[in-house]
């Protein structure tokens, strides 16, 4: 029983505990209810709860960001996901995109910059859902 007004939840991934602060500020600042995980292990476990957004950093204390990434999307989960990253060159950009995330952020990032691309991303998915909800159980 969602309404219109339900606030976005987003999980946030992110093991640098001053970045990880800065975004969630910053995201609760924009009305967004937000779960926080600073490891691969803890992210994995809680997205199973489900969510209209991920923040995923891709350099983790026991993995790389890009497996969630990659093991969503094997698993036909379409959430949107968007990764921070601090690796500025274009082939790690590249492969980010082709395990399926939908868009990326280089740290250090322009904090508004962040969630105007959050906001602009859950426009589209939301359209998507709205139209093509299918529930495979
Ligand atoms: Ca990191």
């Amino acid at each position: 029983m969602s309404k219109a007004t339900d606030p976005e939840r987003i999980l946030l991934v992110e093991d640098d505990e001053r970045i990880r602060l800065e975004v969630l500020d910053a995201l609760q600042a924009g009305g967004f209810v937000v779960s926080v995980a600073a490891t691969l292990k803890e992210a994995t476990d809680l997205v199973q709860n489900g969510f209209d957004l991920v923040l995923l950093d891709l350099g983790l204390p026991d993995g790389d960001g890009l497996d969630l990434c990659r093991s969503l999307r094997a698993s036909g989960d379409d959430m949107p996901i968007i990764l921070l990253t601090a690796r500025d060159a274009p082939e790690q950009r590249v492969r980010g995109l082709d395990v399926g995330a939908d868009d990326y952020v280089v740290k250090p990032f322009h904090m508004p910059e962040l969630v105007a691309r959050i906001r602009g991303l859950l426009r589209r998915s939301g359209s998507k859902t709205a139209t093509g909800l299918l529930r495979a159980d």
